[in-house]
Parts: structure tokens; C-alpha cells; sequence
């Protein structure tokens, strides 16, 4: 049921700011796009450009960069994707355009189509190059609540096609989780000032430090704004507790990713657990390693079939030592004041629940203690319900805001939604649903027929 790298087996940890994908030099950028075969042609597009929900083009800027042409490159970027430096970065190109490069039916690796889109946009933002035509003004308002990134996409979208945006955050700066919760080693902070800074050069209006938090103030919103574009995302972790919760040493995943993330980092111990079996949970036990923990340990309540995380994110974790324990449950936190151990038991798993996965039972007389300095829960977000309920006649599914899937309009028709707060569940999901919403948006306020 353990499953523990071989022992004695020396693997360097990099540190938690070490970037995992660092950029490419100008030559090494030229012989990586020289290796892409530029397939597809009109009447069937390349399949990496298939694979990438935000379309772009990526035959056409490898291609721009193999002639030694970066700017081209980016504005090829940008026309699909304004987030496309961030989207270089954090995207999991695995299982999107990479896993889609017909180089791995030769048995090649794939083209590094995310490292060769971090070049290209850099190179850009370096510069200071403005990359995307915007249409004059037309004097008609809309406004954009949330300015992670659906909202800066949409935002940006938006003033392309004439509309003077303001996006109203909660937060004193960009980004959402992409800011504040994606793991350092991905993105730390870069290129979102620059992409944002690229926005404001475009004519969206920020107004961080500014949280939407009554309903009064989401009516004056809607009395002021032709349109409103909800980008809120998800809330805090779900609420999880178990006996012993309040020990120094107990945390929840998002204020552990934050805490790293603006330079206020966690001291963890030796021993980490961590609670889930998703992507957070395989980034915050990689953190955790980085942050110097000798033993980390995930325990998961199904096997590793039924994790939702990716694959490749399991099988990296593994690598760099992290220990599973499958049909594990937590039961307590045991300490004084600081976490001291952790009492666990073993589960069989049963009938399929409503979800259809089975669900797992406790077996009495497997309970057993990991000694554990560190406990990170990684469970999952809470939708933001009571916001969401001041717009009236909205409907939520399941914690998620509904929507036309061709017009991302809501089923109130003032407001449209984008990202995660609609079911999204990475930045480049954020971005396509945001250029639908855009696209929603421009034809509702023409009179078109959504
Ligand atoms: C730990 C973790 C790791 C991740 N790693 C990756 C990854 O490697 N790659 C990837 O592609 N995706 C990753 N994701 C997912 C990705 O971060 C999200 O899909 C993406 O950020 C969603 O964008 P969003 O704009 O919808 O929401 P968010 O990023 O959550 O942004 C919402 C914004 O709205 C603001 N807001 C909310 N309510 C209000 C209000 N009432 N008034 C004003 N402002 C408000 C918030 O402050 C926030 O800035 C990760 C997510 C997590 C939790
Ligand atoms: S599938 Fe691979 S080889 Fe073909 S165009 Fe895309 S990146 Fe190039």
C-alpha cells in the first residue's frame, strides 16, 4: 500500500524558487522551433493548435521563431492568448499541446512549445512591444469583478473591440491564484506585472484594493455598466476538521501556497503530510520538499486510479521522493502546541457513490501514527456562494455559475462569467472562457441574437 522510492537512492531537491521549465537561450529557442514539422494546413489544423484551449496558432510561431523572428512570434501569441506569457509558464503543455506533438508517434520528444512561448513573449514584454490592435472607443462601459485570469483576458478582449473596461479586485494586485497559488517553481511572480501593464497600456482600468463585498454595491455596478463580467473564481479551501486542527503546524493549502509566495515561508519540519489527492496537493508536497522536509508523505483515500490529479503531476512527485499512502483517512492531529503526529486509518472501498467512484469505509483495527511536524489539507475551494446570490436570478450548478457554453452569458442576461467560478480549472480554461464572454458580451450590447 506504501509506496517509498528505493533507499539510498540520492536525488538533489531544487529550491522552491527554482524555476522547473527556466527560459531558453536565443540559440536554443532556434533549434528547438527548427525541430517542429509546422503541420496542419487550412483544412486541418496542426493538433498541438487543436489541443490548445485558447487556439493559438502554435505551428505559425514556432515558425516565427525558427526564422529568427520573436516579436512576430509573440504577436502570433497575443492575437489568441493575452495571457500568454503566464499561460507559457503554468500551462500543463503535457496533456495539452505537447501531449498533442505528432513528434511523440516517432518516438521524439515533443516540441517544447511552452518554453518556446515563454521566449517569444518575454522577448516582448523585455521590449515593450505593443502586440494587439485595439478598435477606438465607443463610450459604452462594462465592468469585470475579479482580476485573476479570466478577468485581465476578458478585460482584455473586451477593449479590443472598443469597450472602456474597468476591472474592479479585491486584491492590491493581479493575478488571482495564478499570483497567490500556483506554485512558485511554475510562476512566481513575473510576467503578470508586464501583462497587466500591457492591459492598462490597451485601456482597461484597474481598480485593485477594491472588493465588490455588498450587494448594494453590485447593483450600482449593474445600474453603471452595460455589461458585468463575473471572474470571481473559487474561495477559500473547503472546510475540512479534524480533532487537534488548531495546532501550530496545521494548515490549509491556499495560505500555505500564499505564505511561500510572498516571502513569508512556512518552516515545516522533517516530516510533512499532505491531506488530497489533486494537483494542489502534489504541488504542496513538491513545496514542501523545496522548504527542506525530509519525509513527505500523501495520504489519499482511494488509490491512485481514482486521483484526480494528472499523471505526469503524480509520477514528478514521485520522482522527487514524495511517499503515498493510498485508502488512507486522517482521523486526528495529535500535539501539544505544535503538531506532533498524525493518527490515520486504513479504508476498503465500497458501493460507487453519486458521484460514481466508490466509496471508501473504514476498517476498525488499522488505525497507526505518522510522525508529522506538518499537516497541509489540500481538499479543494469552496465556491463563493453568498456573493453569487446577490445577482439575482442567477443559476449556480453545483457551486458553479451556469452558463451558455457558445455565449458564456448567465441566466441573468446583464451578466456573462468566465474561469473558474463557472468550472474552469487552469488559467488557459480562464482564458478561452473569457474570450467567449467577450464575444458574448460584444453581441448582446450589438442587439445579436445570443
Ligand atoms: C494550488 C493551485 C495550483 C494551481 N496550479 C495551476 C497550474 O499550474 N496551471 C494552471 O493552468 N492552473 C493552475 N491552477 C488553476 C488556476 O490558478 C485557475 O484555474 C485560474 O487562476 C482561474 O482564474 P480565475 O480568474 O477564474 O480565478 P482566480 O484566479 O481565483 O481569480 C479570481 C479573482 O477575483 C477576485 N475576486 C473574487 N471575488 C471578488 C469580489 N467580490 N470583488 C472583487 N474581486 C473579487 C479574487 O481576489 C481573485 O483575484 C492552480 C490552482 C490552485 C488552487
Ligand atoms: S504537432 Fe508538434 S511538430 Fe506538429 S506543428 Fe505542432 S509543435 Fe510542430
Amino acid at each position: 500500500m506504501t509506496q517509498t522510492p528505493p533507499s539510498g537512492s540520492f536525488r538533489r531537491i531544487p529550491g522552491i524558487f527554482e524555476e522547473a521549465k527556466p527560459p531558453l537561450s536565443n540559440l536554443e529557442a532556434i533549434v528547438e522551433a527548427e525541430r517542429c514539422l509546422r503541420c496542419g494546413g487550412p483544412y486541418a489544423p496542426a493538433p498541438c493548435l487543436r489541443a490548445c484551449p485558447a487556439s493559438v496558432n502554435v505551428p505559425g510561431f514556432v515558425g516565427a521563431i525558427a526564422l529568427g523572428d520573436p516579436a512576430q512570434a509573440a504577436s502570433i501569441i497575443f492575437e489568441e492568448n493575452l495571457l500568454g506569457g503566464t499561460c507559457a509558464r503554468v500551462c500543463p503543455t503535457e496533456v495539452l499541446c505537447e501531449g498533442a506533438c505528432v513528434l511523440h508517434h516517432e518516438g521524439r520528444r515533443p516540441v517544447e512549445i511552452g518554453r518556446l512561448q515563454r521566449y517569444a513573449t518575454d522577448f516582448a514584454f523585455d521590449l515593450g512591444l505593443r502586440t494587439r490592435a485595439v478598435a477606438p472607443p465607443r463610450g459604452v462601459p462594462i465592468a469585470v469583478i475579479g482580476a485573476g485570469p479570466a478577468g485581465l483576458a476578458a478585460a482584455g478582449e473586451l477593449v479590443t473591440r472598443g469597450y472602456t473596461v474597468t476591472v474592479f479586485e479585491s486584491r492590491a494586485e493581479p493575478g488571482g491564484l495564478a499570483r497567490f497559488a500556483i506554485a512558485p517553481y511554475r510562476q512566481q511572480l513575473e510576467p503578470l506585472p508586464q501583462e497587466a501593464l500591457m492591459l492598462n497600456q490597451m485601456g482597461v482600468h484597474f481598480r485593485f484594493g477594491n472588493p465588490i463585498d455588498t450587494p448594494q454595491k453590485l447593483h450600482d455596478l449593474e445600474a453603471k455598466y452595460a455589461a458585468v463580467v463575473l471572474a470571481v473564481g473559487l474561495g477559500k479551501d473547503v472546510e475540512v476538521t479534524y480533532p487537534g486542527d488548531e495546532l501550530e503546524g496545521v494548515w490549509d493549502s491556499l495560505p500555505f501556497i500564499e505564505a511561500i509566495k510572498t516571502g513569508k515561508t512556512p518552516k515545516v519540519g522533517s516530516e510533512v503530510t499532505v491531506i488530497g489527492g489533486g494537483n494542489t496537493a502534489m504541488d504542496v508536497a513538491r513545496e514542501a520538499l523545496r522548504l527542506g522536509a525530509n519525509t513527505v508523505n500523501v495520504l489519499y483515500r482511494r488509490t491512485e486510479a481514482e486521483m484526480p490529479a494528472f499523471p505526469h503531476e503524480v509520477e514528478e512527485a514521485r520522482a522527487e521522493g514524495v511517499h503515498f499512502e493510498w485508502l488512507t483517512l486522517p482521523i486526528r492531529f495529535l500535539g501539544k502546541h505544535r503538531l506532533e503526529a498524525l493518527e490515520c486509518q486504513h479504508v476498503r472501498l465500497g458501493e460507487p457513490d453519486e458521484s460514481g467512484r466508490r466509496r471508501p469505509q473504514p476498517v476498525s483495527g488499522t488505525e497507526f501514527l505518522v510522525p508529522t511536524k506538518t499537516v497541509i489539507k489540500a481538499i479543494g475551494q469552496r465556491p463563493r456562494i453568498e456573493f453569487l446570490r446577490w445577482v439575482e436570478g442567477l443559476e449556480i450548478r453545483d457551486g458553479k455559475i451556469g452558463i451558455d457554453p457558445q455565449t458564456a452569458q448567465t441566466t441573468n442576461p446583464h451578466y456573462f462569467a468566465a474561469g473558474d467560478a463557472t468550472g474552469g480549472a487552469t488559467v488557459v480554461e480562464a482564458v478561452r472562457g473569457a474570450k467567449l464572454a467577450a464575444e458574448g458580451v460584444d453581441r448582446y450590447l450589438k442587439g445579436g441574437r445570443l
